[in-house]
């Protein structure tokens, strides 16, 4: 195969809370072992993506401070946003990167920050921040468990990514956690995000694949560390939902 895989990190120097960065690291490797080439293209805040080149992005979490300093670069490209989103491109976005793909996100003070609306989707603040590791449902891969802490709320009518077992994820309340939009995945889960959750790094590779035009049957790898860590985590979840049922 001589076509690579483009991944385009977006804003690594400010989106990279609890080790976002992680996700691009378990991405690439789980391509490089099934002999795929991957090429990862870092985006600085001062520089414009190039939608059009890459066939998957990701966008990790950040401060309020951060994300108010993106979202002001982002919003000057929304139609290329939107456009590139609603024909398919592959959008991975973690907790602050989650929130600017709706509407707005509301500061505590009140200010909005600006967001792309590719989703139908704001978030706004609520008493304390939504802090702690959570488990999560899903039908496109299974558990997905991680970490969450954030203080924006989100609300939106579409698939979720799965539904809260453990934790608070969108907002405290519906038990949803995340989207799952065309080809996007956006959700408040950290830790990072694919390590330990290999079925959706999986999941996430095969839409990129397909989107690159690229063979998307991926081969099954040794993932018994993978789950393992993956296992301890939701065992620690189910024994504590059990003990308060
Ligand atoms: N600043 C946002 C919030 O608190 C996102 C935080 C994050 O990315 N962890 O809701």
């Amino acid at each position: 195969m001589s076509k690579s895989l483009i991944i385009a990190h977006l804003f690594p120097e400010l989106l990279n809370l609890y080790a976002d960065k992680g996700n691009i690291q378990t991405l690439t490797q789980r391509l490089r072992w099934r002999g795929y080439s991957v090429e990862v293209r870092p985006v600085k805040a001062t520089q414009s993506p190039e939608l059009e080149s890459y066939h998957l992005v990701l966008l990790g979490g950040g401060s309020d401070r951060e994300q108010a300093l993106v979202a002001t670069e982002l919003y000057k490209q929304r139609s290329e946003w939107r456009a590139a989103a609603s024909s398919g491109l592959p959008i991975l976005a973690v907790c602050g990167g989650y929130q600017l793909l709706g509407d707005f996100y509301q500061l505590p003070g009140g200010d909005k920050v600006q967001g792309l609306s590719i989703l139908d989707m704001t978030t706004v603040p609520g008493e304390g921040r939504l802090i702690g590791n959570i488990a999560v449902e899903s039908e496109l891969c299974g558990s997905i468990v991680g970490f969450e802490n954030h203080g924006g709320r989100t609300h939106h009518n579409h698939a979720p990514l799965g539904s809260v077992v453990s934790g608070y994820g969108n907002n405290g309340q519906d038990r949803q956690e995340g989207v799952h939009h065309w080809n996007i995945i956006g959700t408040y889960i950290h830790g990072p995000l694919l390590p330990k959750n290999p079925q959706l790094a999986d999941f996430v590779l095969r839409s990129a694949l397909t989107y690159a035009d690229l063979p998307a049957d991926l081969e099954p790898l040794d993932d018994r560390m993978e789950l393992a860590a993956h296992q301890h985590e939701w065992a620690r979840h189910t024994s504590k939902v059990q003990k308060t049922l």
